[in-house]
């Protein structure tokens, strides 16, 4: 029959890089406290909630057309929300927008990886970058961190020289550690992959917002190279609208267009990324409630007697336990009290999303009660 399930993925003549792979995606289960996808646990305001309505009903009348192919009016507002936050002047000419981060970093690979060539990310970090530069036929190298989860910029420069990648992806916060990397790294980063290519460099910052450090755009000045990835997921609290952006140098903005799909960004994500933009300072008023919470479970778990990593995002990686399999049967045991927290595959740790101040408290509790059975 049509629906015949013993012929699978692999009896379908599916790209080789493809065969045997799972696609990426945290479980989504059904349980009180979710902490394990680094999401904004505050719903958008609803004067917000009203403005995107009016909006998107505008949006709506014109329907029958196509929208606006090149986004102006929101790499405007983009532009001017980094403008404002970022300590640098861009331009619409200097942004470009998709569907989520994902998507830019997609088109970016499309532009500059593709087959016969490679990318670089300094793991563990974003396990999607190794995965879109898959599904892009573009190379995969992983690149060392330190044992603090630091990039290490001898050995990453060693490797930036050994493997001449022509794409450098620095995460900063970095996923799913948390770890910040400074301007001073991602120079010396950057001047070795244009010493052994020239290469582009992406510093992904969807976290940026909840760093105690300032964004990395200034960088961009005088390097054409180098572009910072952004997302409203976070920091905008909108993961399900499905809006990153970019800035760079206008050639990189130019040269994404060569890969876009014509009106990749429909007119309604365009009509409700405009009505969030409105309330920048609103949401960005949660951003600090979530740093302090963030704060406090640093501060917390050590106390309980965890070790956690230094954490400049809006989430906590913590452990240790023991290897692979003690994160794994920490993971469980947290599940079992109602709080599902990540295992990111980081043998030994685990990731906390930091939620509202009950949600950190029932996560806290959890914790502190696993520790009491362990010791
Ligand atoms: N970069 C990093 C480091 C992330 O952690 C995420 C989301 N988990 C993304 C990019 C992609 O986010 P989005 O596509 O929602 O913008």
């Amino acid at each position: 029959s049509t629906n015949d399930r013993t012929v699978g993925i692999d009896d379908l003549p599916i790209r080789d890089e493809l065969r045997g792979k799972s696609p990426y995606g945290a479980p989504q289960l059904d349980v009180p406290v979710q902490l394990n996808t680094n999401e904004n646990p505050y719903p958008l305001p609803e004067p917000l909630v009203a403005r995107i309505a009016e909006r998107v009903a505008e949006a709506a009348r014109g329907l029958n057309r196509y929208p606006d192919r090149d986004a102006i009016e929101l790499r405007t507002q983009l532009a001017a929300y980094l403008t404002k936050t970022g300590r640098h002047p861009v331009t619409v000419e200097n942004v470009w927008a998709a569907n989520g981060s994902n998507e830019v970093l997609q088109q970016l690979l499309q532009t500059f990886g593709g087959p016969g060539r490679t990318a670089i990310g300094f793991e563990p970090s974003y396990s999607m970058h190794a995965l879109i530069a898959r599904g892009t036929g573009t190379g995969w190298i992983s690149g060392p961190r330190d044992d603090d989860f630091r990039v290490d910029v001898t050995a990453a420069e060693q490797a930036i020289a050994e493997n001449a990648p022509d794409v450098v992806f620095i995460t900063s916060p970095n996923n799913p550690t948390g770890t910040a990397v400074e301007a001073e790294t991602v120079l010396a980063l950057y001047e070795a992959a244009q010493a052994a290519k020239p290469s582009l460099v992406v510093v992904d910052e969807a976290y940026v917002e909840f760093s105690h450090r300032d964004s990395l755009l200034p960088l961009i000045e005088g390097r054409p190279n180098l572009v910072i990835s952004r997302t409203m997921s976070k920091a905008f609290g909108a993961a399900g609208l499905r809006l990153g952006y970019l800035a760079a140098h206008p050639a990189v903005v130019d040269a994404v267009q060569l890969v876009r799909l014509p009106y990749h960004l429909s007119a309604v994500t365009q009509a409700t990324a405009l009505a969030a933009l409105e309330h920048t300072d609103t949401l960005l008023g949660y951003v600090e409630q979530l740093k302090t919470e963030r704060d406090r479970l640093v501060d917390e778990l050590r106390v309980i007697g965890y070790e956690v990593t230094a954490s400049d995002a809006n989430f906590v990686q913590f452990g240790r336990f023991d290897g692979a399999a003690g994160s794994h049967e920490a993971w469980q045991k947290i599940l079992d009290r109602g709080v599902l927290v990540r295992d990111n595959g980081v043998p030994g740790w685990l990731r906390v999303t930091a939620g509202t101040p009950e949600e950190n408290d029932a996560f806290l509790e959890a914790v502190r009660a696993l520790k009491k059975e362990q010791q």
